[in-house]
């Protein structure tokens, strides 16, 4: 296994809808693998493969040492197909350091989804569950959760954004 580095806002493939994943073979299971392990070391609770700078529909999640109900799952190809409630709570993003940011999100989901082998699969979440699978999911349609902040907050996030925007740039 292996950490590898996250990509941070400004990094051009964060803001693409990514590829379906169609082949489900040990290098899938390497690639999660790997986004587990990036995850566990930087002591995140979801991370989405254009993180790690993967243009691939996958998501991994494991919340369990801080909230109940959130137990390791990795899912390929998630769309989210039912919302109900709605929530606002403080967020932040691995690939934004130092900011956070109020967000609404639905409180009880169910997603479809593919498992590692291919095979299809249902998954029901509810609050702090739903909350990282909504914030993965925006991941890999190429959105972020400061797109969802209200309009002041935005504002107010705005120089700090940019600047970090123009410090990845410079990176690349
Ligand atoms: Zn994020």
């Amino acid at each position: 296994m292996a950490v590898l580095p996250i990509t941070k806002y400004g990094t051009p493939v964060l803001r693409k809808k990514l590829a379906d994943v169609t082949v489900f073979d040990d290098n899938l299971k390497k690639i999660v693998d790997d986004m587990f392990e990036t995850m566990y070391e930087v002591r995140g609770i979801g991370l989405a493969a254009n993180q790690v700078g993967l243009d691939q529909r996958i998501i991994v999640l494991d919340g369990s040492a801080h909230y109940e109900g959130c137990e390791k799952i990795a899912l390929v190809n998630p769309d989210i197909i039912e919302m109900k409630g709605e929530e606002w709570m403080v967020e932040g993003c691995l690939s934004i350091p130092g900011l956070e940011g109020d967000v609404a999100r639905t409180t009880e989901i169910i997603v479809k989804a593919q498992d590692l082998d291919g095979k299809d699969v249902l998954i029901q979440a509810t609050d702090m569950q739903a909350r990282i699978f909504q914030h993965e999911c925006d991941h890999i349609n190429g959105k972020m959760y400061v797109d969802r902040v209200t309009p002041s907050a935005r504002t107010l996030m705005e120089s700090k954004l940019k600047k970090l925007q123009k410090q990845t740039e410079q990176s690349l």
